[in-house]
C-alpha cells in the first residue's frame, strides 16, 4: 500500500496569522516546526498500520516550509515550487490513499485563514458546485481513482472535508474565533489525534474516489476585475461577468492546470 500526504500549514495546530506562515515571518520557525511534527504523526500512523511507501508533499507557500530533517526518515518529501500539480504534485494511481494534514477551509467560509489557493480568489466552482483546496485536491486524486481517507485542520475544515467526502476520518485540531483567532489543542494532543485518525482511516474502508463529471467547467471569481482581466487572456478561457472567468476542459487534471493558469494571470 502507497500513501500520499499533502501538508498545508494554516490548519496546523496553534497556527493563527498569516505571519506564522511566511519565510522570515514572525515565528515562522516556531510553527513549521509544528508542521513538520503533525507530518511525522500521520507518516508515522501510516507505517504503523503496515503500509509500504509514503510520500509527502510540502503544499504551502514556497513549498519549502517542512524540515526534511526532523522528518520521519521512512518518507519521501516533495517541496518547492512551482511544481506541475502544486498540492497534488506526483500523485497518480499507484497511490492508494490521500491524507490532507494541516488543511484550511475554503475563502469565505468561517475558519482560520480561509482562502481558496490565493488571497485573490472569491469563489472556485467545478461543475457550479463551490469547491475549496480539499475538493480542487479531492477532485485531482479521484481523477486517478484514489480516495481522500483523512483530512486534518479546524473546525470549519472538517466539516467541508465530511460534507464533500462522505466516510472521511477527520482530526480537528483547533475551533475558529475568527479568521485570524482559535482555540486550539496543545500541539501534542494535535498529533496524537491525528495518529489516531490515520491509523483508523488506513485499517478500515476507505471512501470513494471524489469524481468529478466530465467535460468539466470551472470558474474563477476574483476579488477584482483587474485580476480577471488578466486571467481571461487564457487562450480558451470566457469571462462570464466582470469578475469571473470560466474553462472547459475534457478531464479534472486538465481543469487544475488551467485554474492554475488563471491564477497565475490574475494577479
Ligand atoms: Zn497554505
Amino acid at each position: 500500500m502507497q500513501v500520499y500526504i499533502s501538508v498545508d500549514m494554516e490548519g496546523i495546530a496553534g497556527v493563527v496569522n498569516w505571519k506564522e506562515t511566511f519565510h522570515n515571518g514572525e515565528d515562522y520557525d516556531r510553527f513549521r516546526k509544528l508542521m513538520t511534527a503533525e507530518t511525522n504523526a500521520a507518516v508515522t500512523a501510516a507505517f504503523d498500520e503496515g503500509v509500504d511507501r509514503v510520500v509527502v508533499n510540502d503544499s504551502h507557500g514556497s513549498m519549502r516550509n517542512i524540515l526534511i530533517e526532523e522528518l520521519d526518515s521512512r518518507a519521501e518529501l516533495i517541496s518547492g515550487s512551482p511544481k506541475p500539480m502544486s498540492m497534488v504534485e506526483g500523485l497518480d494511481d499507484s497511490y492508494d490513499a490521500v491524507l490532507m494534514v494541516g488543511y484550511h477551509c475554503m475563502a469565505g467560509a468561517p475558519g482560520v485563514l480561509n482562502h481558496t489557493y490565493t488571497g485573490s480568489v472569491l469563489q472556485y466552482r467545478v461543475n457550479e458546485r463551490r469547491l475549496g483546496e480539499i475538493g480542487m485536491n479531492a477532485a485531482a486524486a479521484g481523477h486517478y481513482g484514489v480516495p481522500v481517507a483523512f483530512v486534518s485542520g479546524d473546525d470549519c475544515t472538517v466539516t467541508e472535508a465530511e460534507d464533500l467526502i462522505p466516510g472521511v476520518q477527520t482530526a480537528q485540531v483547533k475551533e475558529h474565533v475568527g479568521r485570524q483567532a482559535a482555540r486550539s489543542l496543545h500541539p501534542q494532543k494535535a498529533r496524537r489525534l491525528i495518529y489516531e485518525g490515520v491509523r483508523q482511516a488506513l485499517s478500515g474502508e476507505l471512501p470513494e474516489a471524489f469524481q468529478v463529471d466530465v467535460p468539466v467547467v470551472i470558474s474563477v471569481q476574483f476579488n477584482t476585475t483587474s485580476r480577471a482581466d488578466g486571467s481571461h487572456l487564457l487562450p480558451g478561457a470566457k469571462r462570464i461577468d466582470p469578475l469571473t472567468v470560466q474553462y472547459t476542459a475534457p478531464d479534472y487534471i486538465t481543469a487544475l492546470r488551467a485554474a492554475r493558469a488563471l491564477l497565475e494571470l490574475g494577479v
